[in-house]
């Protein structure tokens, strides 16, 4: 791994995760000749996007066709007043740059479908998903397991969150064999529809973070075959045992999906993408 020699400067600036026996100099080499591609810059991606440059990934995706807008800024603290109007990629990666000019950073000012996804997230590392719809959520977890790369997943709604992490490979279970398929349109209300109180957006986004660190990193536990559940108002944390269905229509023996999907967007989300 050690391909490269610290400068002072770098050795200060992660001075605090060196000192961990689990990342050390190693680890954080490793963080910084990798990459992670986060799906959404709002809630979620606000407080990872933000995190992950300040570890030292070496190199940030992000996807994300909205602009600012006032209603963001309860939860969405990657942007400022000041941004109001302009593009969410944009301005996250002016924020990203403040806090680690190291970092590289590459915007796709647009949403996801199934033309682009894949060649969006290819060759990266993990892939941190911070869509605020359904259609979203599976053409990501379809696209994580065709190019086999990890995914976190987390949502949002009110005061509840839920996170899991998607290891490819056999034997790791998909998000389908969680949610075979997205609900009906309708169904579940949008945080535009029901409200979210924006620091429990920051919990899941730090979680997500959290786990993908560790994943860049090879450390610890993954959530890979549990499911969190996180409720504010309980204050509990609960974790759900996860398993590999068989009859999935992703990764079972008789896969029905073999290529993306394309969900209507259009009847699930209006004007916000990311929650
Ligand atoms: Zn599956």
């Amino acid at each position: 791994m050690s391909d490269f020699q610290f400068t002072e400067e770098q050795i200060e600036r992660y001075s605090r995760h060196i000192l961990l026996r689990e990342v050390g100099g190693e680890g954080q080499k490793r963080l910084m000749k990798s990459s992670a591609f986060m799906v959404g810059a709002g809630g979620l991606g606000a407080p990872a996007l933000l995190y992950l440059a300040a570890a030292g990934v070496g190199k940030i995706g992000i996807a994300d066709g909205d602009v600012v807008e006032i209603s963001n800024l309860q939860r969405q603290v990657i942007h400022g007043t000041p941004d109001i109007g302009r593009s969410k990629v944009l301005s996250a990666e002016e924020a990203i740059l403040r806090i680690n000019p190291e970092c590289e950073v590459h915007v796709f000012p647009e949403r996801l479908n199934v033309r682009n996804a894949r060649r969006m997230v290819q060759g990266y590392d993990i892939v941190l998903d911070g869509s605020d719809n359904f259609p979203t959520r599976f053409l990501v977890a379809d696209c994580c397991r065709f190019e086999a790369i990890p995914l976190v997943s987390a949502a949002v709604l009110r005061f509840e969150g839920q996170l899991l992490t998607v290891l490819p490979g056999e034997g790791n279970p998909c998000y389908r064999c969680l949610f075979p398929e997205p609900p009906p349109p309708g169904l579940v209300p949008s945080c535009q529809e029901a409200g979210v109180l924006g620091a429990v957006v920051g919990v899941m986004g730090m979680l997500q973070t959290v786990e993908s660190l560790k994943v860049l990193l090879g450390i610890g536990d993954i959530m890979s075959h549990h499911f969190l559940l996180y409720d504010a108002l309980e204050a509990s944390f609960r974790t759900v045992k996860r398993i590999s269905d068989r009859a999935c229509p992703l990764c079972g023996e008789n896969p029905s999906i073999t290529e993306l999907v394309e969900y209507d967007v259009t009847c699930t989300t209006t004007s916000s993408e990311t929650s």
